[in-house]
């Protein structure tokens, strides 16, 4: 029965590999998913969480990893998606021994997975883990790698929310624009910075009270609490913490007309709640093309660092969001299906090319 259920949720959302990684001596128990590797080795950061159950480990795998593939597709990129998981409590069971074990089994791989940073571990996480692969990337500056990607995701992000409202009002100004963004950590603050030079009203809600004074001090930011986040009259809800935060509960509530945020996976079900923002009139602009700005740095960091180069890469969200949101008036889809159906058609023309020798 349980490896029924596994191998329908592997097949259905089609991914090519999935690896469980397990070690008696450290504990380790990891899962890693390549979802496609037609574009490239599959590329996707190290996710260390405490999940309640194994499956929930898998579906966040699984989930995270087909995402790393339209984000590499979308922006161009010669990578496929990928992602892993350790499964634990990170302050509890983390140890060298533990990152290592999980290393060999990146390497086992041969490069057809590229593992990187990604909640729960950090650049000294990384250093471990790069003594037994060379299958890394994001590497901290001080080890020659690209440092912390997240200005550029936040650039994208920017950008993003710019191409969104160009083609919604027909000026792209930030200008006075009511923007809510929900979390201020790394992405959150980056885009906070870049909000605030362009004179538009921010609202800020984050749990850590330390990163929501700073935004509120720096960047003058106007802090609102956890229920008025949803409810607020405001241009454009930035998502910049959490996923799934765009669905039923919260939809209804909505009082913007244009969502554009870093998080991963903002909604919930995407054909469901893609469907429903269409219905109220708000566009959304897919989270897995506007925050690509992260993994187009590493990749950066795979052909020989340059961040001038990384930078113009990143340029070229703006003009994708354009045609995807066009796409989708077009085709009289959502932005979300009309982006995937772009990803999905570049996959396709290179696996058709890649059958010649
Ligand atoms: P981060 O950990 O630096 O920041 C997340 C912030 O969200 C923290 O300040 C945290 O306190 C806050 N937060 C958590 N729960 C919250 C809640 N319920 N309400 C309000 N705030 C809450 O992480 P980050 O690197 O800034 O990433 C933010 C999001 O962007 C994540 O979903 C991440 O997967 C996604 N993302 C990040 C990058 C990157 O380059 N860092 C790239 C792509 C996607």
């Amino acid at each position: 029965m349980i490896n029924d259920s596994l191998f329908t949720q592997v097949s259905s959302l089609g991914h090519e590999q999935v690896m469980f990684c397990y070690d008696e001596e450290t504990g380790l128990r990891a899962i890693i998913a390549i979802h496609n590797t037609v574009l490239g080795p599959s590329l996707g950061g190290l996710r260390f969480w405490h999940y309640e159950r194994e499956e929930d480990a898998l579906f966040d795998v699984l989930r995270l990893s087909r995402g790393m593939t339209f984000k590499s597709s979308l922006a161009g990129l010669h990578l496929g998606g990928g992602k892993a998981v350790i499964i634990g409590d990170s302050r509890k069971i983390k140890t060298e021994a533990l990152l290592r074990r999980f290393a060999k089994f990146v390497e086992n791989l041969n490069g057809k997975y590229i593992t990187a940073e990604d909640v729960g571990v950090d650049e000294h996480d990384m250093e471990y883990i790069f003594r037994e692969t060379k299958h890394v990337a994001g590497l901290p500056l001080y080890m020659g790698g690209s440092g912390d990607p997240s200005p550029f995701t936040a650039y994208g992000v920017y950008l993003g929310m710019k191409a969104a409202l160009k083609y919604q009002t027909g000026s792209e100004s930030l200008e006075n624009k009511k923007v809510i963004v929900q979390g201020a950590g790394k992405v959150g603050t980056y885009l906070i910075e870049r909000l605030h030079k362009e004179n538009a009203i921010i609202y800020v809600f984050d749990i850590n009270e330390a990163n929501l004074k700073h935004v509120v001090k720096e960047y003058k930011a106007i802090a609102v609490n956890e229920a008025e986040i949803y409810k607020l009259e405001a241009d454009i809800y930035a998502p910049c913490a959490l996923g799934g935060t765009v669905n039923p509960q919260t939809i209804p509530q909505l009082k913007v007309s244009l969502i554009a945020g870093g998080a991963n996976n903002q909604l919930l079900d995407e054909i469901r709640d893609g469907k429903a923002l269409q219905e109220k009139g708000i566009i959304y602009a897919p989270d897995f093309l506007i925050n690509a700005g992260g993994v187009i740095n590493v990749y950066t960091e795979l052909e020989g660092y340059n961040e001038k180069k990384a930078y113009a890469k990143v340029e070229r969200i703006y003009d994708t969001t354009l045609k995807v949101l066009k796409k989708a008036e077009e085709e009289k889809t959502t932005p979300q299906e009309a982006a995937i159906a772009l990803a999905t058609d570049r996959i396709n023309q290179i696996a058709q090319i890649k059958k010649f020798i």
